[in-house]
């Protein structure tokens, strides 16, 4: 009994002091999607910012596929050292209704560090597609129905998620398309090599600006400050059709609470780091608050979201294995 408290005793000093050093080389944070997508930006200045407070370098490591679900198994398993942590959005509670056999699960294999972010989703399509308004958009997919090819990212994706509620909404089917992020499908639309997407504004103002891709409606209350001239889907007479993309940072499950709390906090200062807010702003993305920042609003927010997700993935009965 005494040796298995001194044992105890040992390995929690041995912890503090491995956590009061931390950290001592660069951070591996993983984006679950292709690099050049919104997950994939908002991490890059996520990391960025986090960096300073941190005093160590946060490298960005994009391992796609699967709809983000191999990277965040990727974290799920690693060590629970702090040195590797994940970036990710809705999708970590929309996976639990959309995979029949997910190899984590999301509220027991993560440490929550904090919410990062929220956007709108965009519906875009290549700059010569026919229609032109979102009214004749309506009506050219309920005509054309699997002629038009809709681009996602994998089963689990937020773009997926919002095709799939747009098309049970619209009540009509288009091709979807499958890849591994949005930065590759924006390279493809505006290459005209597919017809349509949703995709988060983080990743939409620059080529709906450029006039490199062609913009119906935008899904949040608001108009974005930054696309002045694209309608809501309330304005376009869809009302019943929003969509807002959270994003958070997780660590694998056990890692020491004092790493936890580290990181929170450097999360919360990123909040506020003015050329993070800058280049938020410029993408119409917004960031969390410094209470929203923190592991237990994180936990909070996943929770509802799997309770809110499953009962809806489940009615429009998209399925992966
Ligand atoms: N977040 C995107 C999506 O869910 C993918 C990406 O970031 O590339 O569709």
């Amino acid at each position: 009994m005494k040796l298995t408290l001194t044992i105890a005793a040992l390995a929690l000093s041995v912890t503090r002091a491995f956590a009061a050093d931390y950290p001592d080389r660069s951070i591996f944070m993983v984006v679950p999607y292709a690099a050049g997508g919104p997950t994939d930006t908002i991490a890059r200045l996520t990391a960025d910012a986090m960096s300073k407070s941190l005093g160590q370098q946060i490298v960005v490591e994009n391992a796609a596929g699967a709809g983000g679900t191999i990277g965040a198994r990727r974290v799920a398993d690693a060590d629970p050292d702090g040195y590797t942590i994940l970036v990710h959005h809705i999708g970590m509670a929309t996976a639990p209704a959309l995979y029949r056999q997910l190899p984590y699960r999301p509220l027991e294999a993560f440490e929550p560090i904090g919410l990062v972010s929220d956007a709108a989703m965009t519906i875009i399509a290549r700059s010569d597609f026919e229609p032109e308004t979102f009214e004749d958009l309506l009506a050219f997919i309920r005509q054309k129905g699997a002629s038009v090819s809709y681009a996602h990212a994998g089963i689990g994706a937020a773009s997926h998620l919002c095709g799939t509620l747009f098309m049970s909404t619209i009540g009509a089917k288009m091709t979807t398309v499958p890849y591994k992020g949005n930065g590759p499908i924006m390279t493809d639309l505006i290459g005209k090599q597919v017809d349509m997407t949703c995709d988060q504004a983080t990743n939409t103002v620059g080529p709906i600006t450029q006039d490199q891709v062609k913009a119906y409606a935008i899904t949040s209350e608001q108009r974005a400050k930054t696309l002045p001239h694209v309608r809501t889907t309330t304005e376009a007479g869809l009302s019943t059709f929003k969509l807002g993309v959270w994003h958070g940072v997780y660590a694998p499950k056990d890692t020491p609470k004092e790493i936890v709390e580290k990181l929170s906090s450097a999360l919360q200062s990123a909040m506020e780091d003015a050329t993070l807010k800058q280049r938020f702003a410029q993408i119409a993305t917004i960031p969390a608050t410094r209470e929203q920042a923190t592991p237990g609003a994180l936990h909070t927010k996943l929770d509802s979201e799997i309770r809110r997700w499953d009962p809806i993935i489940k009615a429009a009965g998209e399925f992966a294995d």
